[in-house]
This record gives C-alpha cells, sequence and structure tokens, in this order.
C-alpha cells in the first residue's frame, strides 16, 4: 500500500467530445452563466479536438480513451426523428473523425436516442456491431417533445432498449444533465448547484435508484451500468436507503425489485473516478463494490488529464488494484487490446 509506480497506458472512460452538428444544438449559455465564461470557451474548443487530447493522453500516461458525446446530447433533441438521425450521425462522426484518426488510442460510446427506444436498440446493434463501440453512454432523462418533460431509463417503454444491450453484453453509461425545469425549484436562489457542481450528482443519483428499483436487473441480470465521479455518492448513501426502505415500508418501498438495492449495485454497477478526484471517496467506492469495478477516468476537458492523473497515480492503493483500476478492469470490461504503455 502507498504511493507506487504509475500505471502507463491507463485506460479512461468519461472522456467527452463535440461534433459540428452538436455544436449547433448545444447551449451552453446557461453553464457559462454559471460556471463562468471564460472556462466553458476553453471546454467547447477542447472538446472538438482529437489530436491535442491524444498528445495529453500520451503525457499523462493515458493510453486509451473510451469518448462519448457531451451532455445532454440526443437526449435533448425535442422531435423523436430527429434525434434518432442526430445519434445515428453523430455516432459516424466520431468513428471518422476521432476513432479512425487517432486507431488504438480512441474509442466510442454511441450516442443514442431513447425517444424512440426500438431506433435506440437498433443504433446500439448497429454501433457496436459495425463501428466498434464499447457501449452506449446516456444523459440522464430524456426529453419527449418538450423540454419540461423527461422520460427516465426504468419507463417500461425502454425494453427494447435494454434487451438489446443485454444481448450485446455491452454497459450503459449513465451520465449526468442538469435537473429538469420543475426541478430547479430546489436550487432557486443557488443557481450554481444546478449542474456538475451539485444538482449532477442529485439528478444521476436518483436516476441509479430508480433503476435498481424497477426490476430491471432481475429481467437482465447481467446487465452492467457504468456511473461517473465514484458513483455519484451512492457509495456513501446506499446502505442508509435501504435501512430506511427496509425499516419504514416494511420491503414495499422496493419497487419492483426483488433484491436488495446493495446487491444490484455489488453486480450491475460499475464506477469510475471522472472528475472525482478524492482519496476518502475512493476508499468509500471500494468498500462499498470491489477494486474489480472501479476504474480511472478523468472527465475530460470539464477536467484536467493532468488533475486526473497525478492524483490517481500517487493514491494510497496497493500496485495490484492500481494496476486493475487504472487499466485492468477496462481490459476486461471492454476487450481491449493493451494500448501504448
Ligand atoms: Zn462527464
Amino acid at each position: 500500500m502507498g504511493k507506487g509506480r504509475p500505471v502507463e497506458g491507463k485506460i479512461a472512460l468519461e472522456e467527452h467530445l463535440s461534433t459540428p452538428l452538436n455544436d449547433a444544438l448545444w447551449d451552453a449559455t446557461g453553464e457559462a452563466e454559471r460556471n463562468g465564461k471564460t472556462y466553458m470557451a476553453d471546454v467547447r474548443a477542447h472538446l472538438a479536438d482529437a489530436g491535442e487530447r491524444v498528445a495529453l493522453m500520451d503525457e499523462h500516461g493515458i493510453g486509451t480513451a473510451i469518448l462519448s458525446l457531451t451532455s445532454p446530447g440526443a437526449q435533448s433533441v425535442l422531435d423523436p426523428r430527429e434525434a434518432v438521425d442526430f445519434a445515428r450521425e453523430t455516432n459516424d462522426t466520431v468513428k471518422r473523425d476521432f476513432v479512425d484518426a487517432h486507431p488504438g488510442r480512441l474509442e466510442f460510446f454511441a450516442a443514442v436516442a431513447l425517444q424512440d427506444p426500438q431506433a435506440a436498440a437498433d443504433e446500439l446493434d448497429r454501433a457496436v456491431r459495425r463501428l466498434g463501440a464499447k457501449g452506449a453512454l446516456v444523459n440522464g432523462y430524456t426529453n419527449i417533445g418538450d423540454p419540461g418533460t423527461g422520460r427516465y431509463l426504468d419507463h417500461p417503454d425502454n425494453a427494447p432498449f435494454w434487451a438489446k444491450a443485454a444481448e450485446l453484453g455491452v454497459p450503459v453509461y449513465l451520465h449526468p444533465r442538469e435537473p429538469l425545469p420543475a426541478g430547479h425549484y430546489l436550487y432557486e436562489g443557488y443557481d450554481s448547484l444546478t449542474g456538475s457542481a451539485w444538482g449532477f450528482g442529485h439528478e444521476t443519483a436518483t436516476h441509479a435508484v430508480r433503476l435498481m428499483l424497477s426490476g430491471l436487473f432481475d429481467t437482465h441480470p447481467g446487465l452492467q451500468i457504468i456511473l461517473g465521479h465514484l458513483g455519484e455518492g451512492l457509495p456513501f448513501l446506499l446502505p442508509r436507503l435501504e435501512h430506511r426502505l427496509r425499516k419504514q415500508r416494511e420491503g414495499t418501498g422496493l419497487g419492483r425489485a426483488r433484491r436488495r438495492v446493495g446487491e444490484y449495485f455489488q453486480e450491475n454497477f460499475l464506477l469510475t473516478t471522472a472528475g472525482h478526484f478524492h482519496t476518502p471517496a475512493l476508499r468509500c467506492a471500494l468498500e462499498a463494490i470491489g477494486s474489480d469495478r472501479v476504474l480511472f477516468s478523468a472527465d475530460y476537458p470539464y477536467e484536467t488529464m493532468a488533475e486526473a492523473a497525478a492524483w490517481f497515480d500517487a493514491a494510497p492503493l496497493c500496485d495490484n488494484d492500481r494496476v486493475k483500476i487504472g487499466r485492468n478492469n477496462a481490459l476486461r470490461i471492454f476487450n481491449l487490446v493493451p494500448g501504448p504503455s
């Protein structure tokens, strides 16, 4: 245990990009107001750049990055047909301009339009089988025709999508987005809390709990969901959720699920270090879920690879855990060939 050798050839999997099509749609003015115009202008420039990203990966011992379209992506396209076209075009662009431009260094998670769950299933199939996508990344709830309406992933209409993810054996990364407009009331007077500083985690942790209580993992016991930010607080909070549901609701609070939430967490979830470079939180995540289910990530360009890698390489871990979290878990889960080290 202690400061070991840095892991070379690390694999990072919450790493974001944008495309010209997404840029035309992406409204970051809210984030810019809240998070600082200079910061967001900087992020925007880095999102589109593949070459600069690979140079930074070289500098910080990252062999491979699995990329995804920045939040909210396809989930915020109001018209279902447009959303389906948007996802398909995004995946083709990402494959051509990022993955094929840097073979062996950049991989990707598919964008999917859950406005039409069957189309999302078909696109996931195409993206995985024909384009080599490593799974899908979904940015929270999906707007259905109106920015005030959101459908969460536990909705029964999403059944074809989940069946396809299970059939292909690929994970789904549940990435945050801001709460629905009605949910902003909680943060009234404190706009800076709605986004990544606080609201993202609150929104995404609740979304993950909905999945656990929905019975989804009884239907598809092998399904794997990835959460960033060391599990959005769940490693710390889930035991109390489970305790109170049992004590106060006599089990009825468990929704349609047959098992305890903690069992699903340990068997159906994977956590990344994206954007949460804090050793006590890492220890908590490792205690809750074990070192086979925690994976290194940066959350570039919202975070820097320099900070993510420097923290991780010096974190108090035994060498075996550091190599698993930094690289080997991802090699196993995504069937990757080791990159340069
Ligand atoms: Zn992110």
